[in-house]
């Protein structure tokens, strides 16, 4: 095993030590395909899943994954064309929710930033259980770099993957805007998860994302 293959695992330990602690579960895949089967092996057959919009989990293959195995009721945004609010409250009682996040601290806290706040919203309160990816380029020393991270080096992709007329889609860097278009309108830390297991975070051992 190569050294910085063995870094990254011994790193990815240290933070689900923490992430125990703050009464979530962790778990580590050093591929994203070993990842793409312990996401499945997690979800059980009859169960509602659903995610937020998410490099990670497409980079992982998991939504063609999920539906080639056909046992689950995955209710996809993409079917909901205008009416999204269905969209919304369906997709806050789902048994699984899905996502990615924007960054995760060497001491297990997650931060995500949302323009519309359903993601963060269903991260918080909700599904039955959230399944959060996390590559290990999103990790971060700690919520200050979150913060940067998020503002320099996640929105401005993500800006320009939708189409949205910010700073950040134009300069590459964070203008700290008002602008209609602004994503970064909600910005969530979780520090803790009140309920033992509800959250679940997989740390993989490669770049998942931005
Ligand atoms: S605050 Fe505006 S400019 Fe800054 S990262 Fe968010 S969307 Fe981009």
């Amino acid at each position: 095993m190569d050294f910085l293959a063995q870094a990254k695992e011994k790193q990815a330990k240290s933070i689900i030590e923490k992430i125990e602690k703050r009464n979530m579960r962790g778990y580590y895949c050093a591929t994203k395909e070993e990842c793409a089967s312990l996401v499945l092996s997690m979800i059980k057959e009859n169960s509602s899943v659903t995610w937020g919009g998410s490099m990670s989990l497409k980079e992982c293959g998991i939504p063609e994954k999920l539906a080639q195995r056909g046992d689950c009721c995955v209710i996809d945004r993409a079917e909901y064309g205008d009416r999204m609010q269905e969209y919304y409250i369906k997709a806050f009682t789902a048994d699984y929710y899905l996502m990615g996040t924007n960054a995760i601290t060497l001491d297990g806290e997650l931060m995500n930033i949302d323009g519309n706040g359903n993601r963060v919203a269903s991260l918080i309160f909700g599904p039955e259980k959230v399944i959060v990816l996390a590559g290990m380029n999103k990790v971060v020393s700690d919520i200050n770099e979150a913060y940067m991270r998020i503002r320099n080096m996640a929105s401005p992709p993500n800006t320009i993957k939708l189409e949205k007329n910010t700073p950040c889609a134009a300069t590459g860097k964070c203008g700290d805007c008002m602008s209609p278009d602004c994503i970064c309108n909600q910005i969530v830390v979780t520090r803790r998860s009140r309920e033992k297991e509800r959250i679940h975070i997989i740390l993989v051992g490669e770049s998942l994302g931005f």
